[in-house]
């Protein structure tokens, strides 16, 4: 029986974290959990209901998974290519993630759209190959602070789902929970910024209510749409206590397995 996804607190670890780091990461993390959970948290993630992803670099990935065993943690990756194999040189295909026992991807991350080219056209490729292998996708989408300041967020989210909702393959996805996104305000990642739990919240709300529209009811209701953008344990029960806020990307706090925990330890306290 499949238990329906409530929340879902992925950690970002961008370029951190080699094999030995992130080995040294899930043992203090397996050796605090019990201390730094409590039982109701606990219990939600054991049942799947609550979880807990990580996207480390794609060196670490295998350490990470032989050390993630036992865990109820999902290791995924960071980016997959949108071909299946050729002369792309540093890229990896959405079968050689399958191959290595990868069930979810992050896409469209505004650090890949701004540093290395991505568009809305390449996210949706990456989405297509990567759920034709089964593996699930966590897409990006989010303002800069000049679109935000001109009044333009709206527009914006919905400009990059616009080929996303128009994907017989990503619609599907959307219903069936192979697709979800993070609504990550560029302006607020690694920052120290963070959205507002109300300015998250209305995000949220144009991008589930497009869903609605575009895709289905129902995709409406399985997706999970995420916050990003400098989440804190301190902010973190705030944010995700507003309705339709349905889980945490962290990035620099989830380097560190206590801060990682923290985080989903209150978001808990919150809802
Ligand atoms: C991110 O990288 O997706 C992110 C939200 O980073 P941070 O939490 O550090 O702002």
């Amino acid at each position: 029986m499949n238990t329906r996804i409530e929340k879902i607190i992925a950690g970002n670890w961008k370029m951190n974290l080699g094999p030995k780091e992130a080995q040294a990461f899930m043992t203090e993390l397996r050796d605090t959990w019990t201390k730094a959970l409590s039982e109701r948290t606990r219990t939600r993630v054991q049942s799947h209901a609550w979880q807990l992803w990580v996207f480390p670099p794609a060196v670490t990935l295998h350490a990470a998974q032989e050390a993630a065993q036992g865990l109820p943690i999902t290791v995924g990756a960071q980016n997959a290519h949108g071909s299946p194999s050729g002369a792309f040189t540093g890229e990896l295909s959405a079968s050689m993630l399958a191959q290595v026992g990868v069930q979810t991807v992050l896409l469209g991350h505004s650090e890949r759209r701004q540093f290395f080219g991505e568009t809305d056209e390449s996210v949706l490729k990456r989405a297509e190959g990567l759920i034709s292998q089964k593996i699930q996708v966590l897409i990006c989408v989010g303002e800069t602070r000049a679109e935000r300041e001109a009044g333009k967020t709206g527009d914006v989210l919905l400009s990059q789902l616009r080929l996303l909702v128009s994907s017989p393959v990503l619609k599907a996805a959307f219903e069936s929970g192979q697709a979800h996104l993070a609504y990550e305000p560029v302006w607020a990642i690694g920052t120290g910024l963070t959205a507002s739990p109300e300015q998250a919240e209305e995000a949220h709300q144009i991008l589930r209510t497009e869903i609605r529209e575009k895709v289905s009811p129902q995709a409406a209701e399985t997706v999970r749409v995420l916050y990003g953008g400098s989440v804190t344990p301190e902010s973190s029960a705030a944010l995700l206590s507003r309705p339709g806020t349905d889980g945490a990307l962290v990035g620099g706090a989830s380097l560190k397995p206590a801060s990682f925990l923290a985080i989903l330890e209150n978001a808990s306290k919150g809802c």
